[in-house]
């Protein structure tokens, strides 16, 4: 019998496929497993995966499709993400404008989602530093895991998705993921300790899910490196969301919003556009 699933775990070639609910031990074809060059060589965690079910009663199977991918991280690796959580905190380590901003213009680039959480709401409530954001179209959730503030939204926008963290060491991030998984027991805090440890240990990033309602998320946060050189100076203007509506009021239809002259984007900086945002821009295009 064949079942649709989605590919949970692979350690050692051996996947981890959840379908209706039931989680299967699958190897994969043979044909995916060694080819070199194609797209879909590999199985990844985030895959959607049709399984030939071999024993029922021992929850045993076969990988032999994979379904065409939306989209793909390199680190951790997985497939057809729907919404990366950018992590910041309130303070702790203070809130960093250009940090977000490029964690921002990486996630769009990989053309996924992104919500920004604000954890450590416990501490101080920032509202105004934010508000670029909020006006720029993402969805903004302020949590704490000290005293369970937002936890249950944050949930909400999880729900029927795979979604990644993503953010700078120390928000909250393992905190967020223990709140929502408590017997995933990851480790929280000392951040040398945690990477004396990860030298030692092979990581294999899996995705567990939330709760019933089918919401996944993955064990490992997603875009440890903030490299963004590679991505074309002209294409860092679409990166940034807010900035479409006022191009259409630029003299040139190629407009880097920089130098030219009679700029609808740089009319708007600190109105529609605010000065930070703008600011992480430039720097960016100077890189
Ligand atoms: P990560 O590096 O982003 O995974 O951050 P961790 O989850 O390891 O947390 C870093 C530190 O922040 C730890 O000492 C946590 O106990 C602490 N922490 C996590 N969430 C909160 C929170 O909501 N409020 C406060 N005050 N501290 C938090
Ligand atoms: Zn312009």
């Amino acid at each position: 019998m064949d079942k649709q699933g989605i590919i949970t775990k692979g350690v050692g070639g051996l996947y981890t496929v959840v379908a209706d609910g039931r989680s299967y031990t699958c190897k994969a074809r043979g044909l995916f497993r060694n080819k070199k060059d194609g797209k879909n060589a590999t199985p990844l965690i985030g895959d959607n995966a049709i399984i030939s079910i071999t024993d029922e009663d021992k929850k045993i199977g076969t990988i032999y499709t994979i379904q065409a991918r939306r989209n793909e991280l390199i680190r951790p690796p997985v497939a057809n993400i729907d919404q990366v959580i950018i992590t910041v905190a309130t303070a702790q380590p203070a809130f960093n404008a250009g940090l977000l901003d490029r964690f921002l213009v990486l996630i769009e680039y990989a053309n996924i989602p992104a919500l920004i959480c604000v954890n450590k709401s416990d501490i101080t409530k920032v509202d105004t530093g934010f508000s670029p954001y909020i006006n720029a179209g993402y969805p903004l959730v302020y949590t704490s895991t000290v005293v369970g503030d937002g936890l249950d939204e944050l949930k909400a926008h999880m729900a029927g998705k795979i979604n990644v963290f993503a953010g700078p060491s120390g928000v909250g991030k393992s905190s967020i993921i223990n709140a929502l998984s408590p017997k995933l027991g990851l480790e929280t805090g000392d951040l040398s300790a945690k990477l004396d440890r990860g030298k030692h240990t092979t990581r294999h990033s899996e995705i567990f899910q939330l709760s019933e309602d089918g919401g996944f998320c993955v064990d490992t946060p997603g875009f440890s490196s903030l490299e963004i050189t590679h991505i074309p100076k002209n294409v860092l203007r679409s990166l940034f969301k807010e900035f479409e509506e006022y191009s259409h009021y630029c003299r040139f239809h190629d407009c880097l919003h920089y130098h030219e002259r009679d700029c609808g984007v740089k009319e708007q900086v600190g109105q529609g556009v605010s000065a930070t945002r703008y600011e992480s821009y430039v720097k960016m295009l100077q890189l």
